[in-house]
C-alpha cells in the first residue's frame, strides 16, 4: 500500500429527519447562551423558525448572506453580533451562508452550528473563500471548521429540482478529486467512492420525485461524505477552472462544476487510470467522464458552459488565467488542452475516453 498521512478533522455530526428539534440542546452543549442565527434574505423564513425553537437561546436573526462571502457583508453580520451580545451562531443555508459563518469564527473564534440545506459540503471543511474588492481569496484554517453540524433530511425536501442536481454534482466533483489527489489516502477514498455512489443513485430519483425522503436522505449522506473528502485532502484542475470561471466570469457556482466535471475528468483520466476505475464504478458506467456528463443529462442539468452565460471569445482568457499559477494535478496542465477543455465544456460536448482510446 502506498504510505500515507491521515488528519482526521474534529466535527460532530448529527444525521437524520426531524433533527433541527435538538438545535437548542446542541447549543447548549457548545456552552452559548445567546446564538445569532444566520441565513440569505431567501431563507430568512427557515431562520425565524430556527430562532423560535431556540426561545431564550436565541438572539436574533441576521438574514444578509451573500454569495461568495463579501468582507463588507461580513461586517456588517459582525456589527449585528456585537449589538445582540450573541456568544455563538447557528447558520442555516447553502455555501453562502455557511461562508458567513466562517468568516465570523475566524474574527471571533466563536463556536458554529451548522443546518446545511444544499449539497455543496462547506459545512465539513476547514476552508474560508472571501471576497474584498472584487478579489475572492481563500483561506484553510481550522478556526472556521463548524463545531456541529446538524443534517436535517427535511430540510432538504424542498431543495428545487434543478439546484439538487446541480448540487449533488458539485459535491460529487470533491469526491472525484480526492480520489487523485496527490494527498490522498485510503480512508478519504473509502467516503470518496460511497459519497458518488449515494449520490448517483439518488440523483434521478429526486429529479423525478424531489420529496422521496430515501433519495432525499442518501442525497444528504453523500453530500457529507463528499465534503468530508474537500476538507481532508488537496484539490486539483476542477475545482482550480471552476474557482476562475466562477471568479473571473461571473458564473454559477454549482452549475458551473456540473457542466466541467466530465471534461476535467477526461483530461486528468490516462493519469489517473485506478480514480478511473473508483468512479466509474460508483457511478455504475465504463467510463467515468461519460458516466458524469449522463448523470447531468439525467437530471436535468445544464450542460454547456454557453447556456449559463460564457461567451466564445472568454475561453482563451479563461484559458489563461487558469494556467498561469502552477499548481499539483496528476497530469500536467498544458495550455492547448486546457484550452481544448473549455471548449468542449463551452460548447457541452459528450467525453468519452474510452472511445478515445479505442480509436
Ligand atoms: P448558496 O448557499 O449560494 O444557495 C443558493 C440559493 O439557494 C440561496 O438563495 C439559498 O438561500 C437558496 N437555498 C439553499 N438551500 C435551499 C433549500 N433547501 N430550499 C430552497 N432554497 C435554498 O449555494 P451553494 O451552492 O450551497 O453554495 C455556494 C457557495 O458556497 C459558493 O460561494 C462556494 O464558493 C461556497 N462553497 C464553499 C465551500 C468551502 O469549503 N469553503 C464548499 C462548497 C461551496
Amino acid at each position: 500500500m502506498m504510505p500515507f498521512i491521515y488528519n482526521g478533522l474534529p466535527s460532530r455530526v448529527i444525521f437524520g429527519q426531524g433533527t433541527l428539534a435538538g438545535v437548542a440542546e446542541e447549543v447548549k452543549a457548545l456552552g452559548c447562551h445567546r446564538v445569532l442565527v444566520l441565513s440569505t434574505p431567501e431563507q430568512e423564513g427557515q431562520a425565524r423558525q430556527v430562532l423560535e425553537q431556540l426561545g431564550q437561546l436565541g438572539a436574533g436573526v441576521f438574514a444578509g448572506a451573500r454569495m461568495h462571502t463579501p468582507v463588507e457583508t461580513t461586517e456588517e453580520a459582525m456589527r449585528e453580533l456585537a449589538s445582540f451580545g450573541a456568544d455563538g451562531v447557528v447558520a442555516i443555508g447553502g455555501g453562502s451562508t455557511i461562508g458567513l459563518g466562517k468568516a465570523i469564527a475566524l474574527r471571533t473564534d466563536l463556536p458554529q452550528i451548522v443546518i446545511p440545506t444544499t449539497y455543496a459540503g462547506s459545512e465539513m471543511t476547514p476552508i474560508l473563500g472571501e471576497t474584498k474588492d472584487g478579489l475572492k481569496t481563500t483561506q484553510r484554517t481550522l478556526k472556521v471548521l463548524p463545531e456541529t453540524v446538524i443534517y436535517d433530511v427535511d430540510l432538504t425536501l424542498g431543495l428545487p429540482i434543478g439546484m439538487s442536481g446541480t448540487s449533488g454534482i458539485n459535491a460529487i466533483a470533491h469526491a472525484v478529486e480526492a480520489l487523485y489527489a496527490k494527498d490522498r489516502n485510503p480512508i478519504v477514498s473509502m467516503m470518496a467512492e460511497e459519497g458518488i455512489a449515494a449520490l448517483a443513485r439518488s440523483l434521478p430519483t429526486i429529479a423525478g420525485t424531489p420529496d422521496d425522503a430515501e433519495a432525499r436522505s442518501d442525497a444528504l449522506y453523500g453530500a457529507w461524505l463528499c465534503g468530508t473528502c474537500l476538507g481532508s485532502v488537496g484539490m486539483s484542475l476542477h475545482h482550480k477552472l471552476c474557482h476562475t470561471l466562477g471568479g473571473s466570469f461571473d458564473l454559477p457556482h454549482a452549475e458551473t462544476h456540473t457542466i466541467v466535471l466530465p471534461h476535467a475528468v477526461a483530461y486528468n483520466a490516462a493519469a489517473a487510470p485506478e480514480a478511473m476505475a473508483r468512479i466509474a464504478r460508483a457511478l455504475g458506467t465504463a467510463d467515468a467522464a461519460a458516466g458524469l456528463y449522463d448523470l447531468a443529462r439525467s437530471v436535468g442539468a445544464p450542460l454547456a458552459l454557453r447556456d449559463i452565460g460564457l461567451e466564445a471569445v472568454d475561453i482563451d482568457r479563461a484559458t489563461e488565467i487558469a494556467t498561469a499559477n502552477p499548481y499539483w494535478n496528476p497530469r500536467e496542465i498544458e495550455a492547448n488542452g486546457i484550452n481544448r477543455l473549455l471548449d468542449d465544456a463551452y460548447a457541452g460536448r459528450r467525453p468519452d475516453t474510452l472511445e478515445a482510446t479505442d480509436a
